[in-house]
């Protein structure tokens, strides 16, 4: 382990490997959601109204909001 961080962005979202992560991402850019990891909820995008922006995301459970490029930023080269 070369990441300093206690907690990494894999465990935040209740994640098991980058992979799971990368995937998720995909799903949120391709605009077929996964469910909420944290809650099985339904993402919905965060601004409705607004210009479309498929990078942030809103869980309509949990309320958790999910930007895709933080996610990125992140997320471990490897
Ligand atoms: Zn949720």
């Amino acid at each position: 382990m070369k990441s300093k961080n206690n907690r990494s962005i894999i465990q935040e979202l209740n994640m098991k490997s980058r992979d799971d992560v990368v995937k998720f991402l995909k799903s949120l850019w391709n605009e077929t959601p996964m469910p909420c990891p944290l809650c099985n909820g339904e993402l919905v995008f965060l601004h409705k109204k607004a210009k479309k922006s498929n990078g942030d995301w809103k869980c309509e459970e949990c309320g958790h909001i999910y930007r895709t490029i933080n996610i990125l930023m992140e997320l471990p080269e490897t």
